[in-house]
C-alpha cells in the first residue's frame, strides 16, 4: 500500500487533485513542484495513514517507515546532504495539512535533524555560526512543545530573561554564543521538568514529530475548528517531511507570505509581509512588526522600513511572477508562504487565498472579465452564508468620532460592545446575551471560541495576517488588528489609548474597515450592496430553477425582503399582526368572548385592521404571489402571563381578574405545540377563518383596483393532518369568496393549499391532495413533531447530542436529510401523484439554509422561503444548487 509521495526537482508523484489523500498543503507542494517551481524537495504521508493511527490504537502502519525511508534518500539525493549526516546534515520541516485548510490548528516542527553536532556542521558549512544555533534553539522549543509537551511559555521565559540579562531587546541581537547559551538552558529545562534529555538521534527526532502531527489532530483546538467549519475527524491529516530552507540566514534571507491580490478589497494587487532573517511563524506571531512586500504597500501603510521589492528587487520579480503564474493555472486568488535563502527564492505554501466577502465579489466579477472563469464558477466561489458580512453595518460618516486608537482594517464591518480581555468571559459574556469585544495583545487559535462569542476583535499586535486578522475575516466579524498605539494591561484589566483608560465592562466601538477603536457607542448605517453583488445576484438569479420568497408578516419586512429581490411572500404569519399597537385588546375581547355573538363583535373591529394590513402587502407584492396562513397559535398565546399582568389587563378591559383567570385557567393546555391551534381553531370558531377570509378577498379586490396588477392569494391552512380537517376550512373560505367576488363584482383567482408540518399529512399527501391546491413544508413543526422534540426545548440537549456525536447538525437549523427530509419526498411524491401541477414550496426556518436549499431542488420544490435578510443568500444557494 502507497503510503508516501514524493516531490522535489520538477516533479512529483501526486499533484493537486489528490488534495483528499495529500491535504491541501501536500497537493499543492506536489503540483507547484511539477510545474518546476522552486519547491525544497519532500515527502507526503498520506491523510490515510492517520486514520489508521487512530484506528490503531496509535500504532503508525507497518510498511510506512521504509516507504518514508526511501523518500528521505530521494530528498538527501536531491539536496547532496544528508539526514543525520555530521558533516552536511539535511535539516527537515514536519508540516501537517488536511484536506480544508485549518490555519494554525496543528504543529509544525522546523530544523528536525539538529543535534549537538550536526549544529556545529550546519554553522561551519554555512559559515554562520549564529544562524545554526538559532536554528537548534527554535528546534528544541519547536519540538519540546509540540512533541514533549511542554509549554511554549516555559522556553519564551527563559530566553526573555536571556535578553534582559543581556541587554538586547530582539532575538536578532544574539549572538553565538548567546544562542549556544540558550540551547544550553533549553535542554537542561527539559531534563528537569520531564526527566528526559532532548533527543539527539535524528530518527527519533523524525518519529516523534510525525507522530505528533497525528496527534495534533486531535488536539482540542483542532477539534473546535473542525466542528465549527463541519469538518469530519476521519479524514485525518496528511504529514509532509520537506528540506529545510533558510529565511534566517542574514540579511540576505527572509520569510514571509503573500496574497495575489487585495483579501479585504479584492484589488488586483500583490499584498503581503515579510520579516528579513526570521523563519517560520515570526511574521504571522507579531513578534516583530513586519514589512510590506511592494512599495505601493509600504506607502500605503506610511512605513519606513523598506518593501521586499526595494530590498531584494530580483527575488521580487521572480514572486511577481510565480504570482501570476499560479494565478492563472489555479483559477483563483492564491494565498502564498515563501522563504528566501540567501538571495534564493523558494516557495513554501500555496492555497486559495481566504477573503472578506466583499473581496470574494469583486474577485469573481473581475476573474470572469479576465475571462479565467465562468460565470456560473463566480457563482459557484461565494459561500452563500457569506453575505451576511455585506449586511454589515458601518459606522455613520456624519458623526464625530471620539478616537482613542488605531491598527490595520483587518476585517471589514463595526461593531459595539463591552470591553472583556479574555475568550472565556467573551464565551460568558455571550450566553448572558452581552454583545462584547474581545481585546487581546494578540490572539492564538485557543481564543476561537471566544472570538466566535465577540462582536469583533480587537488587538494590539500582528499584521493584517496575523492570526486575530484571518480568523476574524473567516468569521465575517469586524477586526482591528495592531493597534500599537494602544496598551493593553492584561493584570489591571485595562485598555489604554491617547489618554484615555477604560476598563473591562465599558463599551467601545471597533470600525474594521478604517483600523479605528472608538470610545462608545456610535450610530450605525445600513449597508449598501455593491455593483459586484448586483451582478452576481443577476448571474445566480439567471442560473436558479426554484424561486425565492420571503417569510414577511409586516409592510416592512414585505419591503425590506423586496429590495434583496424576493419575489413573493412564501409565508405571512397573521397572529403577528394582532400584537401590534392596541390590537392586541380587541383580539383579547374576542378570546375572552363568551359566545360566538360576543366574538363575532370583535371579529368585526378586527375584520378592517386585517383587511388594510392584506392590501399594504398585495400592493407592495404588486402581482407576486402571496401566501397567507390562517391563525396558527393556541388562543391563551394572546393572554397575560403573569398575576400582574392578568391583573393589570383585566382592569383595563374593565374585566373582573377572577373571571379573566377562570378563562385564562379554561384555555391552559399541558403541550400547546400540539394543542387547541392551526386548522383546530378554524373548526372550533369557524368566525374566526370567515373574518380572516373576508380581509383576504376584500383586500385583493382592493389591491387590485389600486394597482392594476392581478392579486393571486395563496391561503394556507396550519396544523392539518385529515383531509377532511381542510375540506372544512376551505369549505368556509370557498364560500367567502364567493360572497366577497359577488358584493365586489369582480372575479378574484386564489388558491386554498396547507402547510406540510405534520407526519400523518405528509404520508396522506396524496389524499390531502385532492383538496389542498399547494403545499408548504412548515419543516419547524415538521421537525418538532417528526423527531418528538420541541425546539423551544431542544437547546438543553441538542449540544450535548454534537458533542457525544449522536448528531452532527442542529436538525431545527440544518434540514434532517434522512428523517424529514424523507417525509418531504414523500409527500412531494404522493402529493404529486394526485395533483401533477401542484405547487410545492418550504417556508421554514430550513427555507434559508443552504444546505436545506440543495435538498429542495433535489426534491424539486418550486420555491424556498426565507427571512428578508436571508433572501440574497436563498438566491445564490438555489442557483449553486441548480449547477
Ligand atoms: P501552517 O499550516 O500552520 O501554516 P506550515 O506547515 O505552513 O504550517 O509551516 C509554518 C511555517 O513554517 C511556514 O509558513 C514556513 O515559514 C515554515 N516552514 C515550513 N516548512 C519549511 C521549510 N521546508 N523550510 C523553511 N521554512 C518552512
Ligand atoms: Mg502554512
Ligand atoms: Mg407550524
Amino acid at each position: 500500500r502507497k503510503w508516501v509521495y514524493t516531490f522535489g526537482g520538477g516533479k512529483a508523484e501526486g499533484s493537486s487533485a489528490d488534495r483528499d489523500h495529500l491535504g491541501g498543503k501536500g497537493a499543492n507542494l506536489s503540483e507547484m513542484a511539477s510545474l518546476g517551481l522552486p519547491v525544497p524537495p519532500g515527502l507526503t504521508i498520506v491523510s490515510d495513514a492517520c486514520a489508521h493511527y487512530y484506528s490503531s490504537g496509535k500504532r503508525l502502519p507497518d510498511d510506512l517507515k521504509a516507504q518514508v525511508l526511501a523518500g528521505i534518500k530521494a530528498i538527501e539525493v536531491e539536496t547532496g546532504r544528508g539526514f543525520g549526516d555530521v558533516a552536511h546534515p539535511l535539516l527537515l520541516s514536519v508540516r501537517s495539512g488536511s484536506r480544508t485548510s485549518m490555519p494554525g490548528m496543528m504543529d509544525t516542527v522546523l530544523n528536525l535533524g539538529l543535534n549537538d553536532q550536526t549544529v556545529e556542521a550546519l554553522g561551519h558549512h554555512s559559515g554562520d555560526a549564529r544562524f545554526a544555533w538559532d536554528s537548534y534553539r527554535r528546534f528544541i522549543q519547536m519540538y519540546g512543545d509540540v512533541v514533549m509537551g511542554l509549554d511554549h511559555e516555559v522556553f519564551e521565559e527563559i530566553l526573555e530573561d536571556e535578553k534582559a540579562r543581556l541587554g538586547h531587546e530582539l532575538d536578532t541581537e544574539l549572538s553565538a554564543v548567546e544562542w549556544q547559551h540558550v540551547v544550553s538552558l533549553y535542554k537542561q529545562v527539559i531534563e528537569q521538568e520531564l526527566e528526559v534529555p532532548f533527543p539527539q538521534d535524528p530518527d527519533v527526532q523524525l518519529w516523534g514529530a510525525v507522530g505528533a502531527v497525528f496527534s495534533s489532530w486531535m488536539n482540542p483546538r483542532a477539534v473546535t475548528y473542525r466542528m465549527l467549519h463541519k469538518i469530519p475527524a476521519e479524514w485525518g491529516t496528511a504529514v509532509t517531511v520537506q528540506a529545510m530552507v533558510f529565511g534566517n540566514l542574514g540579511s540576505t534571507s527572509a520569510t514571509g507570505v503573500a496574497f495575489t491580490r487585495n483579501p479585504s478589497t479584492g484589488e488586483k494587487e500583490l499584498y503581503g509581509e515579510f520579516l528579513v532573517n526570521a523563519q517560520g511563524e515570526d511574521v504571522v506571531a507579531g513578534i516583530r512588526t513586519p514589512q510590506s512586500i511592494t512599495e505601493a504597500g509600504r506607502i500605503d501603510s506610511g512605513s519606513d522600513k523598506p518593501s521586499m521589492e526595494k530590498l531584494m528587487p530580483e527575488a521580487f520579480a521572480e514572486f511577481q511572477a510565480i504570482c501570476a503564474r499560479l494565478e492563472t493555472h489555479y483559477r483563483d486568488m492564491q494565498d502564498l508562504e515563501f522563504t528566501i535563502e540567501r538571495g534564493k527564492l523558494w516557495m513554501l505554501q500555496a492555497r486559495s487565498g481566504k477573503r472578506t466577502t466583499k473581496a470574494a465579489m469583486k474577485i469573481a466579477v473581475d476573474m470572469v472579465a479576465e475571462g479565467l472563469i465562468s460565470e456560473e464558477e463566480a457563482v459557484m466561489r461565494i459561500e452563500p452564508s457569506s453575505l451576511d458580512q455585506l449586511l454589515h453595518p458601518t459606522i455613520d460618516p456624519r458623526v464625530t468620532r471620539h478616537v482613542i486608537g488605531s491598527g490595520l482594517p483587518a476585517s471589514p464591518g463595526a461593531a459595539t460592545g463591552e470591553i472583556v480581555f479574555t475568550a472565556e468571559e467573551a464565551v460568558a459574556a455571550e450566553a448572558e446575551g452581552r454583545k462584547v469585544i474581545l481585546v487581546r495583545v494578540e490572539t492564538s487559535p485557543e481564543d476561537i471560541h471566544g472570538m466566535h462569542a465577540a462582536e469583533a476583535i480587537l488587538t494590539t499586535r500582528g499584521g493584517m495576517t496575523s492570526h486575530a486578522a484571518v480568523v476574524a475575516r473567516g468569521m465575517g466579524i469586524p477586526c482591528v488588528a495592531g493597534a500599537g498605539t494602544m496598551r493593553v494591561d492584561l493584570r489591571q484589566e485595562k485598555l489604554i489609548g491617547m489618554g484615555v483608560t477604560l476598563g473591562k465592562g465599558d463599551i467601545i466601538t471597533i470600525d474594521g474597515s478604517s483600523g479605528q477603536v472608538l470610545k462608545g457607542e456610535v450610530p450605525m448605517l445600513q449597508p449598501e450592496l455593491s455593483g459586484d453583488f448586483q451582478k452576481l445576484m443577476q448571474w445566480a438569479d439567471r442560473t436558479r430553477r426554484m424561486t425565492v420568497r420571503t417569510n414577511a408578516d409586516t409592510p416592512q419586512d414585505a419591503r425590506a425582503a423586496r429590495s434583496f429581490g424576493a419575489e413573493g411572500i412564501g409565508l405571512c404569519r397573521t397572529e403577528h399582526m394582532f400584537f401590534e399597537g392596541d390590537r392586541i385588546h380587541v383580539m383579547r375581547d374576542m378570546i375572552l368572548a363568551e359566545d360566538e355573538a360576543g366574538r363575532r363583535a370583535a371579529l368585526d373591529k378586527l375584520l378592517p385592521m386585517q383587511r388594510s394590513d392584506f392590501t399594504e402587502l398585495f400592493t407592495i407584492m404588486h402581482g407576486l404571489p402571496v401566501t397567507i396562513r390562517m391563525l396558527d397559535p393556541p388562543l391563551h398565546e394572546f393572554l397575560p402571563k403573569t398575576e400582574e399582568e392578568i391583573d393589570e389587563v383585566a382592569n383595563a378591559m374593565g374585566l373582573e381578574p377572577g373571571f379573566m383567570r377562570r378563562r385564562i385557567d379554561a384555555l391552559h393546555e399541558f403541550n400547546p405545540m400540539l394543542g387547541h391551534r392551526g386548522c383546530r381553531l378554524a373548526i372550533s370558531y369557524p368566525e374566526i377563518a370567515e373574518m380572516q377570509a373576508r380581509a383576504i378577498f376584500e383586500a385583493a379586490v382592493s389591491a387590485a383596483r389600486e394597482t392594476g396588477a392581478a392579486v393571486v392569494p395563496e391561503i394556507m391552512v396550519p396544523l392539518v393532518s385529515l383531509k377532511g380537517e381542510l375540506d372544512y376550512v376551505k369549505g368556509v373560505i370557498d364560500r367567502v369568496a364567493t360572497e366577497v367576488m359577488r358584493e365586489a363584482k369582480l372575479e378574484i383567482s386564489y388558491l386554498v393549499g396547507t402547510m406540510i408540518e405534520l407526519p400523518r399529512a405528509a404520508i396522506r399527501a396524496h389524499v390531502i391532495a385532492e383538496a389542498a391546491e399547494f403545499f408548504s413544508f412548515g419543516t419547524n413543526d415538521l421537525t418538532q413533531t417528526t423527531f418528538g422534540m420541541s425546539r423551544d426545548d431542544a437547546a438543553a440537549f441538542i449540544p450535548t447530542y454534537q458533542r457525544k456525536g449522536i448528531i452532527v447538525q442542529d436538525p431545527f437549523i440544518s434540514l434532517d436529510f434522512d428523517g424529514v427530509g424523507e417525509l418531504i419526498r414523500i409527500a412531494a411524491e404522493r402529493g404529486r401523484r394526485t395533483r401533477p401541477d401542484m405547487k410545492l414550496g418550504i417556508c421554514g426556518e430550513h427555507g434559508g439554509d443552504p444546505t436545506s436549499i440543495h435538498f429542495c431542488e433535489d426534491v424539486g420544490l418550486d420555491y424556498v422561503s426565507c427571512s428578508p435578510f436571508r433572501v440574497p443568500i436563498a438566491r445564490l444557494s438555489a442557483a449553486q444548487a441548480a449547477i
